[in-house]
């Protein structure tokens, strides 16, 4: 590979642990050489006792910014300077810009989410959609959602921590929105086959579906799917989850979660470059990973 790193190159940072296998230095550094701009992308792994000192690095080493994951979203958002107002929202970040000194916090799952749908033609806004999940991922779709114009969200998660945590948050954010959004446990068959029919998108954001439950699904009745229900399933391993299989065989749209991956890194570069990321350079990265 050529070097084209000089005095002059800005660094971009990934903190998390665990974060060897992650995908998103290839992408980020990829978009940056297609762009000729001049930074790159490194991926740091460090706990919680190191998350200070990484995020005082940034103003310390006038770095671009940085990403965070697990287990650093949460516990980011008091060290910010600002924050954007879908991240005051959700309570978490996942991505950091640097203005002098100034630190911005930003969450852009939700955002990816949104525009992978756009990317699909799938169109949610004025309409219903129904979530399976209440975890980091649910909350971030939830909240950008409801921001970018989705009237009203029937959200359905399993009576453990995540129900009893999300009660309030969902009452922030429909305060804060225009977004009616309402809670229930995922037993109430009844009420989730209602909401389904009266929606225009069915998401699962939790992990039912992946290693080793293949046959799992969040929804064991499929005859509440149909044809003209697309269905978005952020799990992308398997590509193809169960609910994905029963969905497209009852024809309708499918989505796995590689474009929420895509977009929310995609989201992130631009924040950083002010440019658009090179998204058809980019996609096969995921794609084959
Ligand atoms: P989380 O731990 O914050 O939340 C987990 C959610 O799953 C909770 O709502 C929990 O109640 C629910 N859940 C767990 N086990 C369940 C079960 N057996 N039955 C019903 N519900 C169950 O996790 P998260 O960060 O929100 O991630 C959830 C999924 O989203 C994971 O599969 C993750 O890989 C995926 N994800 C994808 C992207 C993407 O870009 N595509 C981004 C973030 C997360």
């Amino acid at each position: 590979m050529e070097n084209t790193i000089t005095g002059h190159t800005r660094l971009i940072g990934l903190f998390a642990d665990p974060i060897r296998h992650s995908v998103s230095p290839m992408i980020q550094n990829t978009a940056l050489q297609a762009l000729e701009i001049d930074a790159v992308y490194l991926a740091f792994e460090l706990g919680e006792e190191r998350l200070t000192q990484a995020i005082d690095s940034i103003r310390a080493l006038d770095m671009l910014g940085a990403n965070l994951s697990m287990p650093h979203k949460m516990a980011a958002v008091p060290m910010m300077d600002e924050l954007s107002e879908a991240a005051k929202l959700v309570g978490a970040i996942n991505t950091i810009v640097n203005e002098n000194g100034k630190l911005t916090g930003y969450t852009t799952d939700g955002t990816g989410f949104m525009r992978s749908l756009k990317d699909q033609e799938i169109d949610i806004i004025g309409k219903k959609m129904t979530i399976i999940g209440a975890g980091g991922a649910a909350t971030a779709i939830i909240v950008q959602a409801a921001l970018d114009g989705v009237k009203e969200i029937a959200v359905y998660n399993r009576r453990d921590e995540f129900f009893e945590k999300v009660k309030e948050k969902l009452i922030y954010i429909e305060k804060n929105t225009d977004c009616s959004i309402h809670l229930h446990d995922l037993t109430e068959q009844e009420e989730l086959t209602k909401d389904i029919l009266e929606s225009g998108l069915l998401v699962n954001a939790t992990g039912v579906g992946m290693k080793p439950n293949l046959d799992a699904s969040p929804i064991e009745d499929f005859t509440m799917l149909r044809a003209d229900l697309p269905v978005y399933d952020v799990i992308y391993t398997p590509r193809e989850t169960r609910l994905l299989k029963e969905a497209k065989a009852r024809g309708a749209k499918t989505m796995n979660g590689l474009g929420m991956l895509l977009y929310q890194g995609a989201a992130a570069f631009e924040l950083w470059t002010g440019k658009e990321m090179p998204i058809e350079k980019v996609k096969p990265i995921i794609e084959n990973n």
